[in-house]
């Protein structure tokens, strides 16, 4: 059977996903899938399955690199409205994986809820920061996972309860192929209080990231104890361009890609400050990018 076979309303072939992604750079999902309901998402899963189609899955695509070739197989965004429902009840904020988190914040810090505020500013979706452990300020945002429901390579959909879920520096027990939503537990305060601290964590933030439209990703992990921004620094490498991506002057972690860039540039790049950092301190720097 056609892979796409009766799942042609919501999936396409030959998707470019540039677009998707902050960078703006890369080449063609071979099959890009939609799904409006979550047995559209199941019925897709279990066909790339049955027929050894590799699946992976796309969020805000704030920490993608996509290779210029494209991308082998089946690539699931969860962009209806199914996928990123926000519901506050009590202390309990429970979100689809396809929410974006600037709206998961927002949202609980209008409810008089504390606990993510710190996170606000940081680009992307739940499941795309359930997946890396997104965090900022001190805080991350397993600190206030309780639960998460997910997809399995095989379609299933099973709950992960607290014992289940282990969180560290930006990674997650969250391995399975979809996070389809989360359940946040967080506190009581006073909403307006909340607003005043949500708005200085987003001023922070902005700051420490690239201004404008600019094309750019966040490069490397901070190695412990240090940012990976001031080791770059620290190496002589701010500015430096590999063809069209260049480590931004300045905010040393991040790279931005120029309308000329390709997705090879930046892997050059990539290797170039990790060799050169090597080099200069000894450290080894790990990327941050996750590369399709
Ligand atoms: C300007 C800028 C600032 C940033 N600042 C920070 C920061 O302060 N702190 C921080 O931690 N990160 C930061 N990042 C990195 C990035 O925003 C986070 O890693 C973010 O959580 C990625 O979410 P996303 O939805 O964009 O994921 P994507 O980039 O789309 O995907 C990243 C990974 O998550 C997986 N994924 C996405 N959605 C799902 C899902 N529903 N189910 C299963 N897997 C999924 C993808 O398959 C992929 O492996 C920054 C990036 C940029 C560009």
């Amino acid at each position: 059977m056609e892979l796409t076979a009766g799942f042609e309303h919501f999936v396409r072939t030959d998707e470019p996903l540039a677009k998707y992604t902050w960078l703006k750079l890369g080449g063609s999902a071979e099959y890009f899938a939609e799904p409006t309901t979550i047995e559209e998402l199941a019925s897709v899963v279990k066909r790339c399955r049955e027929n050894d189609i590799p699946c992976r899955v796309l969020g805000g695509g704030s920490n993608l690199l996509v290779s210029d070739d494209g991308v082998p197989g089946m690539v699931i965004h969860l962009s209806h409205p199914v996928f990123s429902g926000i519901e506050v009840e009590g202390n309990r904020v429970t979100v689809g994986g396809g929410a974006k988190l600037s709206h998961v914040v927002s949202t609980s810090v209008g409810a008089g809820l504390a606990g993510l505020e710190a996170l606000a500013g940081i680009p992307g979706t739940v499941g795309g920061a359930l997946h890396g452990n997104a965090g900022a300020n001190g805080v991350d945002i397993g600190q206030r996972t309780v639960e998460a429901k997910v997809m399995t390579r095989t379609g299933e959909v099973q709950t992960r309860t607290a014992s289940d879920l282990q969180f560290t520096y930006r990674q997650s027990s969250l391995d399975e192929l979809v996070i389809l939503s989360a359940v946040f537990e967080l506190d009581s305060a006073d909403s307006q209080e909340l607003t005043r601290r949500m708005q200085k964590f987003w001023i922070v933030q902005k700051a420490s990231q690239p201004g404008g439209s600019d094309a750019v990703g966040y490069m490397f992990f901070d190695p412990p104890g240090l940012s990976a921004s001031s080791v770059i620094e620290q190496s002589g490498l701010k500015g430096t361009k590999v063809g069209g991506a260049e480590i931004c002057g300045e905010h040393a972690n991040f790279v931005i890609a120029s309308p000329e860039a390709t997705a090879n540039d930046v892997r050059r790049l990539a290797e170039l400050v990790q060799s050169r950092v090597k080099e200069v301190s000894g450290m080894d720097l790990k990327c941050q990018l996750t590369i399709w």
